[in-house]
Order: structure tokens, then sequence, then C-alpha cells
């Protein structure tokens, strides 16, 4: 897409071509790039222009997508989650934020990982401890962890948590006090499935582990 005059100070088109800006576009098809006809700034995001770290989130959630939906197949579920997320990230607890948006988002893709019950074996979880196995599909019991190398030990808090990232709006997130060791645990666990079924590491993860002191 090409957005002809975007540049000069005095285009209309300036403030909506603005990476991260929510705008509507119309659009010429081309035989190769389209052309931006007109086009409408809707919102901004202005934490997104002044603090890097935010920006760093921001291109962390534009990438995921970029890198788990295919190109010109719309999905109102999944820009809806990255709006909501996006409104969220100027005052919310952005690391939180991310873990929520990628359980979310491998949920809509249908990738969620089972987490109520042994992926394996069906049975319950009883111990504190379990494994998540992102090859099996989610959490294994004791007794099928033994079987199945390769998993990750994480507390049951931890699953709970995942659980409630995924049924909770976004905007209440803040509600939520989580510890340094569940965030390392939340992290590990979505990181593990993402890369199993994104087959590749992504290029912003790498500052969205210097911004949160992996
Ligand atoms: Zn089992």
């Amino acid at each position: 897409m090409v957005a002809y005059g975007a540049c000069k100070p005095t285009s209309r088109k300036r403030g909506a071509v603005q990476p991260f800006a929510h705008s509507d576009f119309l659009l010429r098809r081309g035989s190769g790039l389209d052309t931006v006809s007109q086009c409408e700034l809707v919102e901004m995001f202005p934490e997104l222009r002044y603090r890097l770290d935010k920006l760093g989130y921001a291109m962390y959630l534009a990438e995921l997508v970029d890198s788990m939906t295919a190109e010109e197949e719309p999905s109102g579920a999944i820009f809806g989650l990255l709006l909501g997320t996006l409104r969220n990230l100027g005052n919310g607890d952005s690391e939180l934020l991310m873990r929520a948006f990628e359980i979310k988002l491998l949920t809509v893709l249908g990738y969620r990982p089972c987490l109520e019950k042994c992926v394996l074996c069906e049975g319950p979880l009883r111990a504190s401890e379990v494994i998540f196995h992102a090859g099996a599909g989610g959490v294994l019991c004791g007794t099928c962890a033994e079987r199945y190398e390769g998993g990750l030990l994480c507390h049951r808090g931890t699953v709970e948590l995942l659980k409630l990232l995924l049924r909770w709006e976004i905007g209440r997130l803040d509600q939520l006090q989580v510890g340094k060791a569940a965030r390392k645990e939340l992290r590990e666990v979505l990181r593990r499935h993402m890369e199993y079924h994104l087959d590749r590491r992504m290029k912003s993860t790498r500052f969205l582990e210097l911004l949160e002191h992996v």
C-alpha cells in the first residue's frame, strides 16, 4: 500500500498514516501496490509516541498478528483484540497485557492450550506443580509427564492465571496482582506455545526481553 503525498506537512493523509494510528482507508487496487485514495484518522494512542517501552510492546503486538495471520483475511475478533490492547497499553500493566493478548490470540486462531485437565489421559490435575508441554498441546499430569519428555515445570497457580487471562476482558487486568516468579512462568509457557505454532522466533521478542528484564 502506498499513500502518495502523505509526507508533505500540509497533507490530510499525514496523521492517518502514522505508525499505530487507527485509521479508515479507501484503497485503489493496483497491479502491484494498492494506492490510498482517501484516509481518515479514527484514533491515536498518544503514549506510544513518547514512551519507548510502550512502543516496543506495540511493535511486538503488531509483529505477532502479522506472523500468525494471513494477508487479506480479515478477522474482526483479532482486530478488536489488538485495538483493545493498544487502548489499555498507555496506563495498564504492559507485561500482563502482552500475556493476555498472547493467550487470547492463540485461542482465536484455534491453538488454545488445554489447561483444565491432562491433555493426554484427560485425568484431573491434583499436584501443586504440573508440566506444560507445547507439543502435546497443554498441561500433563504427573504420570503422563514421566512418559513425555521436554515439558516445562510450572505451578498450578500459573495455569489458573492463564485461564483467568483468557476469560477476563483486557480492561479488567489491572485488578490482578501477579508476582515476579509467576510472571516469568507465564512468559515462558506462552513463549514455548507460540514458538511451537509459529515455528520461528520473532524479531521484536528480543526487545521485549530487554523491557521485561529477562
Ligand atoms: Zn495424564
